[in-house]
């Protein structure tokens, strides 16, 4: 039996958080281990600043229908990996085959990391995705295998797991291609409401600093109503492709649990709505779209919302993949 007794070094080398969970190196399932990529998961534990990892314990010590270690990592709430194993844990059962893993036992084939997140109504935090990225780059470059070997449970279970939720895993494998790149050839752009020539709104849309989850100074805000009154986000696209769309948006009880966000692609207007009363003060992912070359209006945020509560326009992330 194969173990990664460098896994350690790898993700420390990589800028990665670590804490080493106790005697890591000889805490493991017996059978074979012979991994040749990376599977993420989450824990649907509920984590927060003041609990940052509530499934570490099982994840050690297993539970009573499934012995542990149930991983080789667990991811914190803070992005900080706790190492529990070096070598075959019980994270991944049968796989039915995904990209190039094939179909076989997915507990020899694979790496886990286990998302502390509860994946029902909590999504992963910007710092367990960063350093999820960051980790999983790392030891696929160390096992020579591109990012297609990173695969979710949901894509190699064979008894319909949904893990981890609230997350595009193409855009996932396309930010650890990047990583393993060196990070030097993706194209990102910001537009925040203060962004000079490339916010435009009506003075029907308030400027607001309440929040601090804001994206830089302040952000704008409007009452929902039906009539066309957007926020435009300007960006000068590089070339026709294909572009990630993130929003960053305060969040507030009162503001708007059906936003529109309007992404001007080259097959027409998409609309991808948001619940901006949580989530906040963090990049969040609407989606990856084809889009045209050249500087204009790219992306908005709509007052056209049928549900109540302020619609916020704060920030707006172009990245291509
Ligand atoms: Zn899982």
């Amino acid at each position: 039996m194969a173990t990664i007794p460098w896994l350690v070094d790898v993700l420390r080398a990589a800028g990665v958080q670590v804490v080493v969970e106790g005697d890591w190196l000889n805490r493991m399932r017996p059978g074979s281990f012979d991994p040749i990529g990376v599977l993420w998961h989450h824990t649907a534990s509920t984590s927060s600043a003041s609990n940052p990892h509530p499934a570490l314990g099982i994840c050690i010590n297993g539970r009573p229908d499934l012995a542990g270690p149930l991983c080789q990592a667990l991811v914190d709430y803070n992005g900080v990996f706790h190492v529990i194993s070096a070598g075959r844990c019980n994270h991944a059962g049968v796989s039915g085959g995904s990209g190039p893993i094939p179909a076989g036992d997915g507990n020899t084939l694979m790496i886990g990391w286990e998302i502390d997140y509860n994946g029902a109504n909590q999504e992963m935090t910007a710092a367990q995705y960063n350093a999820s990225i960051a980790a999983t780059a790392a030891v696929l470059t160390r096992l020579g295998r591109d990012s297609s070997y990173a695969r979710g449970h949901r894509e190699t279970s064979t008894t319909g797991k949904i893990d981890p939720s609230f997350i595009d895993l193409n855009v996932m494998r396309a930010d650890v291609a990047a990583k393993m790149a060196g990070g030097g050839t993706t194209w990102s752009s910001i537009v925040d409401n203060t962004t000079a020539g490339r916010f435009t709104a009506s003075a029907n849309w308030g400027v607001s600093t309440f929040s601090t989850q804001r994206y830089g100074a302040d952000y704008r805000y409007a009452d929902p109503v039906a009539a066309s009154d957007p926020a435009w986000y300007r960006f000068n696209v590089p070339a026709a492709g294909n572009y990630r769309v993130d929003a960053w948006w305060p969040t507030n009880s009162g503001y708007n649990s059906a936003a529109p966000y309007i992404i001007a692609t080259t097959t027409g207007n998409r609309t991808v709505t948001v619940d901006q009363r949580v989530t906040g003060g963090q990049w969040r992912v609407l989606g990856t779209f084809a889009l045209p070359a050249g500087d204009a209006n790219r992306v908005a945020v709509s007052r056209w919302s049928n549900a109540a509560g302020l619609v916020i326009a704060d920030a707006v992330r172009l990245t291509r993949v």
